[in-house]
Parts: C-alpha cells; structure tokens; sequence
C-alpha cells in the first residue's frame, strides 16, 4: 500500500506509540515479551545491510579517489574532529557533574553486586588489529576497521590498474547503489521495529527504577544536550546548515539510535541521511563507517558523569589531576567501545580501575544503563554526521545535496 507520509514521521509515530504501549502493558499486566522478537527483527535487518554496504561504498569511494594524498587530508581532518571533540565533550559531562554532583548524599546499597573488569588494550595490538589477516573472515565477522583498512587499499589498487579495472569499477558502483536501495527496502520495516523496541524499553525500565538515579541520568542528558548546542552545531552551521535542517535530515538515524541503543544499527541510514544533506559520498563513506567504531562522544559524555557520580557514592576524593586522568581514559574508552548495546557500561570498568574506583559501582549504574545509553547512542551517531558535514565543508568548500535517493 503507497503511503504518503514520510519514513520519519512513520518512525516517530512508531516511537511515541511504544512509549505509550510500554507505559501502559504493566498497568494492564501484558506480558511484553512478544514484542521483543519484533524489535530484533529489525536490529538484524539493519545491521545485515552495514558490511556489504560500508564496502562498496568505500571500495567505490577510494576508486574515485584519484590522488591518495587527498584522501589522506580527509582522515587527518577526520580523526582530528574525533579526538577534539570527543575530548570536549568528556570535559562537558565533567563540568556539569562537578556542579550538580548525582551521587552527592545518595547512599546505594553496592552488596552482592560486581562486574567485570575490562583491560587496555596496548597500542601496539589496537594497530595490529586493524590490519586483517584474512579480509573474507574480517567482512564475515563484521570487523569494521579491519574491512575499512581492506577496502581502501582494494579501492586504490582498482584505480591504479586503470582500463582493466573498469568493468569491475561499474560492477562494485552497481553493487553500492543496490545496496543503498536494499537499505531503503528494510527500512520499511523500521516504524514496527520501533514501535517493539520502545514498548519493551519502557515495560521494563519503569520509574521504580530510575527514580532513585533521576539525577545522575538528568545530568548525562543535560551533558548531551550541551554537547549538542556547543559543538555539533556550531560545526553544523559553519558547514551551511540550518539546525533545523541537520536534525530533520538526521531523523531516521536517530531514532534507529534512539531505540535501538546500536550505532552500527544506525550506520547504513546515518551515512545516507548525511550523504542526502550534502557530505561528499567520497569522506563520509570513509568517515561514517570509522566514526562508527571509534567516534563515541555519548559514551564519553557519560564514562565522565558516571566516573564523578560514583567517586561521590564512595566518598573518593576526584582532584584536578585526577580529573584529567579521567579525561584522558574516557577518550581511550569510547574509541575501544563498540556500536553496541551496553558497551560503554562495559569499558567503564577500565576507567574506574585505573583511578580506584571499585568496580561495583558498575552495577549500580547498570539499572538505568538503557535509559543512558538511549542518550549517548544518539550523540554517538550524530558526532559522526557532523563530521561528515564538516570535514566535506573544509574539503569541498560547500555541502552538494541531493544525493543519494533513499536515507
Ligand atoms: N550503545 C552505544 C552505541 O551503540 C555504545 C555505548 O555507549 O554503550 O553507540
């Protein structure tokens, strides 16, 4: 049946209903365990599509790229945007914690709770990591930077063996187009799978249990939202667009983010949707799929925030220099957490251990991880649209839009 109104207005249609359905199956005593299937049919359909998309895009994207040094600017500028601003926005979520302090005179009951700890990885095996040993293992296991690494270097060698490569040229542009198309076919299903994802969000995360953690999750918005005013749209604006036009063209990515709680669910409709506003198809089809996997200023904003609120639960002193310790293992963190639900509550450990904070106050935040993690999944997918944008506008000087069709 065609249907007029737009795929984010269905999405956003989709999203209130389930909140009002969530609200309302406890009062009614429905089980909403049958809509979860629902839901994951829809984080499987999306992220089905990321892999082959990321790599004949990128493959296309290289291929295009007749000078490598261009696309070296491109990743210089790109992981630039990452780092600064990943940086700023643990600063944020510093600043607004010291202030309103979440966990001052909260006294939280930490028996019988652990978690896990998780390690730092060396520098050394983060960089050996991105190179694949088998690139068929690394598309199969959906290794993002190893497949990026992969497709670049593909990409480059296609151009260089110039006419014999042609045909295999319009081959993988075929693919990538189809593969835009695919998206915009799964995407149909999206007002469902939202609709099934916010009944069983807010089913299961009612107000008996984010009450006694209103602040620390108040504060984590406010940081979000500060991030956003501050330093998204300020780029957003330099880069010739309105916010108004950024946040309606960025609808569908964040609300797949938004209710999903998975940047790599995100990421096929995110890289269309900034593509559509204009991002050159050659930065942000690098830049997207990168970004995706070590541009996470939500979960920054909110390692900082949680790494405050719980130092105050335990009375443990936070000095300057402490502070800035925190600062500087948030941005390691959130570039070794994945577009996952959840990821950021697991990383976090490695934070807390290395500035003494014990490990339980993990799962003391772990009630109303889903609730946060709605918050910095949605700033994570839209840290990597602006520099989409961004990185296009220094490159190219202004923003193309009109490209491609479906987002
Ligand atoms: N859920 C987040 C994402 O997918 C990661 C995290 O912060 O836990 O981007």
């Amino acid at each position: 049946m065609a249907t007029s109104m737009s795929l984010p207005k269905q999405m956003a249609i989709g999203m209130v209903l389930g909140v009002i359905a969530g609200v309302l199956a406890p009062m009614v005593g429905l089980d909403t365990g049958w809509f979860k299937p629902f839901g994951q049919i829809f984080i499987t359909l999306i992220r089905m599509v990321v892999v082959p998309l990321v790599f004949f895009t990128l493959i296309a994207g290289a291929a295009s790229v007749s000078d490598v040094r261009t696309l070296g600017r491109v990743a210089t500028k790109t992981l630039l945007y990452y780092i600064f601003t990943t940086a700023l926005a643990v600063t944020i979520g510093l600043l607004l914690a010291n202030l309103i302090q979440p966990g001052f005179g909260l006294s939280l009951s930490t028996e019988n709770l652990t978690a896990k700890e998780a390690k730092i990885p060396t520098l050394a095996k983060v960089l050996m990591d991105i190179i694949p040993l088998n690139p068929i293992d690394a598309l199969a296991q959906g290794k993002m930077l190893q497949i990026i690494f992969f497709a670049l270097i593909f990409g480059f060698g296609l151009s260089m063996i110039g006419e014999k490569g042609e045909t295999l040229s319009k081959a993988i542009d075929g693919c990538a187009e189809t593969m835009i198309k695919v998206t915009g076919i799964v995407m149909l299903y999206a007002p469902i799978g939202v609709f099934a994802l916010m009944t069983v969000t807010v089913a299961s995360h009612g107000l008996s249990v984010l009450l006694p953690l209103i602040k620390l999750v108040g504060v984590m918005y406010a940081a979000s939202l500060c991030h956003v005013l501050l330093v998204y749209l300020p780029c957003v604006r330099f880069a010739g667009l309105t916010p108004g036009a950024f946040l309606r063209g960025l609808a569908s990515p964040l609300i797949i983010a938004f209710s999903t709680c998975s940047s790599a669910a995100a990421l096929s409709s995110n890289m269309l949707s900034v593509q559509k506003m204009g991002a050159s198809k050659t930065v942000s089809s690098f830049s997207i799929p990168l970004g995706n996997t070590i541009n996470m200023d939500g979960a920054a904003i909110y390692m900082g925030v949680a790494a405050i609120f719980a130092a105050e639960i335990y009375g443990i002193p936070m000095p300057i220099d402490k502070q800035l310790t925190i600062l500087l293992l948030c941005v390691l963190a959130s570039i070794g957490s994945m577009g996952v639900p959840g990821a950021a509550l697991v990383m976090i450990t490695m934070v807390f251990t290395q500035v003494g904070i014990p490990l339980e106050a993990v799962a003391l935040v772990a009630g109303v991880d889903r609730i946060m993690d709605m918050a910095r999944t949605t700033i994570n997918v839209l840290g990597d649209a602006t520099g989409a944008l961004l990185v296009t506008r220094l490159e190219e000087g202004s923003l193309k839009s009109g490209e491609p069709e479906q987002a």
